[in-house]
């Protein structure tokens, strides 16, 4: 075995040690090379369905699953007869919308024939980028899952233009993973994973297994991988991969092209699994306390000091004051009364909205804002003490 940043070691793992068979939260990425067939331009019924139940199998165990599927341009193209090569942007976004459909149906067919409702999302770059239409998003997920919908996900290339575009899902599945607090992101493609080079010209490249640190030397394997339909090669792959694992997500690079393709991961088929540093919630909490300047503060009692230290939320009632303009979803600093700041989080109310609740139970938010929000002003996932409330 190579000691290092990787290695070229044979699976050594049992099934069920597998990050897959632990994991929590899964999202499932498939190309369009995988799912649309190269001779006919239909989708590939026979496939599709052994990925449909994969993706039961998981949920039946527990897990919730969450699949980024491509395929929309690639089908789309066939039936407006669009000519074989690059598309313009204008026609790849014709096609995407004619395709879309096609592809959510076909979900929704095998899906709701077991008996799985599916939901479909379409984001753009920008719901990432953007706070506000990032929690949106994490939010609509977030519900999702827990009414027990199996949420199918695509970029919305019919409106996205050049600038805000993903242009591939690799790196689309691994900021959904991210939203989504997923601990494991598979991307099934028509390759098995990582090599130290082109494997179809280098003799010598040598596959590799698992990396527990993206280095520069793993980058310069980047690539491209020949496909005619996906847009993502190895290099759009790595940098997901790069997301993945700075959010605490466990990452695998696997063929998506057998039967069973999720299955065959966890019980031992070849492929790349690229390791976190930390877990989806401490990667949270490592990027709330990293906030170079909060955009607000709100200060809190005793009281609710002790339960923030108990490691439990903060609710509108423990709060006293508050400090600064922010929105929804900015990260504030928690002070005590003196003035010391004990806490940093992501605050659910604005500054005007949370000046009106504090102090309040939970259960009148709705009476006095005139909505339903969050009972929490910062919930306990969203939050992190400083040392000063340690000591
Ligand atoms: N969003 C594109 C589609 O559905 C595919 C992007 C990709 O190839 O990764 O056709």
């Amino acid at each position: 075995m190579i000691r290092g940043t990787y290695s070229f070691r044979m699976p050594t793992r049992s099934p069920m040690d597998s990050p897959l068979a632990r994991a929590r939260r899964v999202v499932v990425k498939v190309g369009s090379a995988l799912l649309v067939e190269a001779a006919t331009g239909r989708i590939n019924r026979t496939w599709l369905e052994t990925l449909v139940e994969d993706l039961l199998w998981m949920r039946a165990r527990g897990q919730q699953v969450i699949l980024v599927s491509s395929g929309a341009i690639a089908l789309g193209r066939r039936q407006l007869s669009l000519a074989k090569g690059p598309l313009r942007l204008e026609e790849s976004q014709a096609a995407a919308a004619v395709g879309q459909i096609r592809l959510a149906h076909a979900y929704k067919e095998l899906l709701e024939g077991r008996q799985v409702t599916v939901a479909q999302v379409l984001l753009t770059l920008e719901d990432s980028e953007r706070r506000r239409r990032y929690l949106n998003a994490r939010a609509t997920l977030e519900t999702l899952l827990s009414l027990g919908a199996l949420p199918v996900i695509n970029e919305n290339d019919t409106v996205a233009t050049a600038e805000i575009r993903y242009g591939d899902n690799d790196r689309l599945a691994a900021r959904v993973a991210q939203m989504a607090g997923a601990d494991c992101l598979i991307l099934l493609s028509d390759v098995d994973g990582l090599y130290t080079g082109d494997p179809h010209r280098d003799p010598d490249a040598k596959f590799i297994e698992e990396v527990s640190q993206i280095t520069p030397e793993i980058e310069a394997m980047g690539g491209r991988s020949a496909s005619e339909f996906g847009s993502g090669g190895m290099t759009t792959k790595l940098l997901a991969a790069r997301i993945a694992v700075a959010a605490g997500c466990h990452m695998c690079i696997a063929a998506g092209h057998p039967l069973h393709p999720v299955r065959r991961v966890q019980e031992g088929a070849r492929c790349t699994w690229f390791l976190p540093s930390a877990t989806p919630i401490a990667a949270r909490k490592q990027w709330i306390a990293g906030t170079l300047r909060p955009a607000g503060a709100v200060t809190i009692d005793p009281g609710a000091l002790h339960a923030l230290r108990a490691g439990r939320s903060l609710l509108p009632a423990g709060v006293t004051g508050t400090r600064g303009q922010f929105e929804r979803g900015d990260t504030v600093s928690v002070l005590t009364g003196e003035g010391a700041e004990v806490a940093r989080g992501i605050i659910a109310y604005s500054d005007a909205d949370a000046a009106k609740i504090i102090g309040r139970q939970s259960a009148e938010i709705g009476d006095i804002l005139g909505f339903r929000g969050r009972d929490e002003l910062i919930h306990r996932d969203d939050l992190v003490l400083m040392q000063a409330a340690r000591t």
